[in-house]
């Protein structure tokens, strides 16, 4: 008997390929993120018709083909059935898978984005904290992952450790009072006093439990990430330095992004 392969991982999403079988890109601790045939999937007698859907987690024997893989086996270990029997929940947790597709690739190391994605799911399926949070936190933190993070200890500019600081979406993060001093006209230092959450140059000044939290969210395993709470506040300055981060340094339109916003905006 051959020894095939078991690539241990989640389901990123899966795509109906004729009448039958099914084509899943699943992240895995073994080669990063791959493609593989789920031959059958689509008929209802298959033994992989449940393990072939987004989030479901477990192990899968496969065996190598030139350009993809095909998977013979499926042992689940968690089926997040909380997420799918949730319209709102299957709505985040699709983001953060598509989100993780977009961020991995084929044969790297993609550990710290399985066990962030599978931690994140977690998260979403226990209801806490809660999704926005969850949200917002899993973003900042696959940009650490894909080593885009913004930089929250020290200024950019002259790697000032004290602070006070802004931060600066186009610059990358922190930057100290005199540096923003120099780079921002006088509407800029005038939004600085008065700590405007936002305003057209990218630039924040934020709350210091927001700064706390997003240290928090640089320096903490992914296993331990989603384990406090924030104030209504502080959430919403997360929330939109992260809007604006992704808007000025992500180049991606996410296709589950728009149906999730729906339903962010109908929760409000
Ligand atoms: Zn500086």
């Amino acid at each position: 008997m051959t020894d095939h392969p078991i690539l241990h991982g989640i389901v990123l999403s899966s795509m109906p390929m004729g009448e039958y079988d099914r084509r899943l890109s699943v992240l895995t601790k073994e080669r990063g993120r791959i493609s593989a045939f789920a031959k059958g999937a689509q008929r209802p007698k298959s033994a992989l018709v449940a393990a072939a859907q987004p989030f479901v987690t477990g192990a899968f024997t496969v065996v190598e083909g030139r350009n993809s893989y095909t998977v013979i086996r499926a042992e689940v270990n968690n089926y997040f059935t909380e997420l799918r029997s949730d319209f709102d929940r299957t709505c985040y947790g699709l983001y953060f898978c598509e989100l993780a597709e977009f961020a991995t690739e084929e044969y790297l190391d993609e550990s710290e984005t399985l066990q962030l994605l599978y931690a994140g799911l977690r998260a979403l399926a226990k209801g806490e904290p809660e999704a926005r949070l969850v949200r917002a936190i899993f973003e900042v933190k696959i940009a650490y992952t894909r080593g885009e993070g913004p930089q929250v200890n020290e200024c950019v500019r002259c790697r000032d450790h004290k602070g006070p600081f802004v931060f600066h979406v186009p610059s990358g993060g922190c930057l100290c009072g005199k540096c923003a001093g120099e780079l921002f006209d006088e509407a800029g230092r005038k939004a600085y006093e008065l700590r405007t959450q936002a305003v057209a140059s990218g630039y924040f000044n934020l709350d210091d439990s927001t700064w706390y939290a997003l240290r928090i969210i640089a320096s903490t395993q992914p296993s331990k990430l989603f384990s406090f709470s924030v104030s209504p506040e502080v959430l919403a300055e997360l929330r939109a330095v992260t809007a604006a981060w992704y808007a000025e340094h992500v180049d991606h339109n996410f296709r589950s992004l728009e149906m999730l916003l729906t339903v962010e905006g109908e929760t409000e």
